[in-house]
């Protein structure tokens, strides 16, 4: 269960969370990861704003 940041100017993926245990901390709230990264996308070099893409997050109930 892919959660994938992007940046919402240039589309860029900041950070992906592929899987748990991937990042001592777990997924980072968009605050946290903005604060991470300096508040600026390293692809655009713009004033970030993150957005979370949820087309790659599958929910599968279990029986
Ligand atoms: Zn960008």
């Amino acid at each position: 269960m892919p959660i994938i940041y992007r940046c919402n100017k240039c589309n860029n993926v900041v950070y992906a969370f592929i899987r748990a245990g991937q990042d001592y901390y777990g997924v980072p709230s968009p605050s946290e990861l903005t604060v991470r990264i300096g508040g600026i996308c390293p692809n655009c070099g713009k004033n970030i704003e993150l957005k979370i893409d949820l087309s790659n997050i599958l929910i599968t109930l279990s029986k």
